[in-house]
C-alpha cells in the first residue's frame, strides 16, 4: 500500500492527526481523539506527551503509516484504543489488556488510590475478588509491598493475563482460579486485612445504554449480572468477608451507582457498617465497610 491508498495526505505527523480528527471527532469528540493519537505515538515510538507535542512536523515511515491506518480503521469500528495498543496504565502500572479481561476504568483507579492514600495504615494481607487483569491486586501490592496478596478469578484466560501483568510489574501475587458464586468455594482459613473487589454489576437490561466499544470488546462475564439478581456477587463477597475479613479489616467494593442503597442494606444485614463513596463524576461508585462489633449472625 502506498501513502495515497492509505488516504493520508502525507507522512507528516500533523497530516496523520488531521485525518484522525476528520474521521473520528464526530463520534468520539476532538479531545478524546487527541488522546488516542498521543497514546498511539507513545505505543509506536515511545514518545511522551512533550515529544508528541513537539513532533507534529516529523515524518513517519511507510510501515508506521500503515500502523496508523489500521488503528484508524479499528477506532472507526469502535475497537478500544487499549486493545489496539495492548495495554493501559493503572495507578502507575502498565497493565496488558485483551478481550479476556475488562479494561481497567478510571473509577476503579480512583477507588484504589483512595484506599492506598486514605491513611497511614499498614495492610499485611489483601484479597482481590474477580481480579480480571489483576490491576487492583498489582496496584495494591505496589503500594503495600510487605502484604501477602491473593487474587481470585473464575476465568483461566483472565488469570493468564493477570499472571503476566504481575510478572511484568515485578509483583508477587497468589492467583487462584475459583468461582466465588459457587457455594462450595472456600479459602483455606486465612484472614485478610483488606478485601477488595470490582465484581460484575451491570444489569443485562443496561446493555442498551452502553457504547459499542464496551459491548463488543469487554468480556460480558466481567460486566453483566441478571436483572433479577443484580447483587449476586455482593452476597458472595459478604459471605466470604464474614469468614475471612479480620475483625478490624476493611472491605472495599466497586458498585453499580443505581444500587448503592441496596448494596448497603445487604452488607448491613450481613454484619457490616458500609460507607458509600462517589467517583469523579459524582456517582455512587464504591463503598467501604467494616465489621460491626459484637454482631451475632
Ligand atoms: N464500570 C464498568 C462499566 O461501566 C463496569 C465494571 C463492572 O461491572 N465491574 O463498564
Amino acid at each position: 500500500m502506498n501513502t495515497r491508498n492509505l488516504r493520508f495526505r502525507s507522512n507528516y505527523v500533523c497530516d496523520i492527526l488531521t485525518l484522525f480528527h476528520e474521521e473520528l471527532d464526530a463520534f468520539y469528540g476532538s479531545g478524546e481523539v487527541g488522546i488516542f493519537c498521543e497514546m498511539l505515538c507513545e505505543a509506536f515510538f515511545g514518545w511522551d506527551k512533550i515529544t508528541f507535542l513537539l513532533s507534529k512536523n516529523q515524518t513517519v515511515d511507510q510501515s508506521d503509516l500503515l500502523r496508523f491506518h489500521w488503528a484508524l480503521e479499528d477506532l472507526k469500528h469502535h475497537r478500544p484504543i487499549q486493545h489496539i495498543i495492548g495495554y493501559t496504565d493503572f495507578c502507575g502500572c502498565r497493565i496488558e489488556v485483551n478481550p479476556d479481561v475488562l479494561i481497567p476504568r478510571p473509577e476503579t483507579e480512583e477507588m484504589v488510590e483512595s484506599l492506598v492514600g486514605s491513611g497511614q495504615w499498614v495492610v499485611s494481607s489483601i484479597l482481590d475478588l474477580c481480579t480480571g487483569s489483576g490491576c487492583i491486586a498489582i496496584a495494591m501490592k505496589k503500594a503495600f509491598p510487605q502484604a501477602e496478596v491473593t487474587a481470585v478469578d473464575v476465568s483461566e484466560k483472565a488469570l493468564s493475563v493477570a499472571r503476566r501483568n504481575a510478572e511484568n510489574n515485578n509483583t508477587e501475587i497468589n492467583f487462584l482460579q475459583a468461582d466465588i458464586l459457587d457455594e462450595t468455594f472456600h479459602l483455606s482459613p486465612l484472614t485478610f486485612h483488606l478485601i477488595v473487589s470490582n465484581p460484575p454489576y451491570v444489569r443485562d437490561s443496561e446493555r442498551s445504554q452502553m457504547s459499542p466499544n464496551v459491548l463488543d470488546y469487554d468480556p460480558s462475564l466481567a460486566l453483566f449480572v441478571p436483572d433479577d439478581d443484580p447483587l449476586r456477587f455482593y452476597r458472595a463477597i459478604a459471605t466470604l468477608a464474614k469468614k475471612h475479613l479480620a475483625e478490624d479489616g476493611l472491605l472495599a467494593v466497586e458498585i453499580n451507582e443505581a444500587f448503592a442503597d441496596e448494596t448497603c442494606s445487604l452488607l448491613r444485614e450481613q454484619g457490616f457498617l458500609p460507607v458509600v463513596h462517589t467517583d469523579f463524576r459524582g456517582k455512587n461508585r464504591w463503598l467501604t465497610a467494616t465489621k460491626k462489633k459484637n454482631f451475632v449472625v
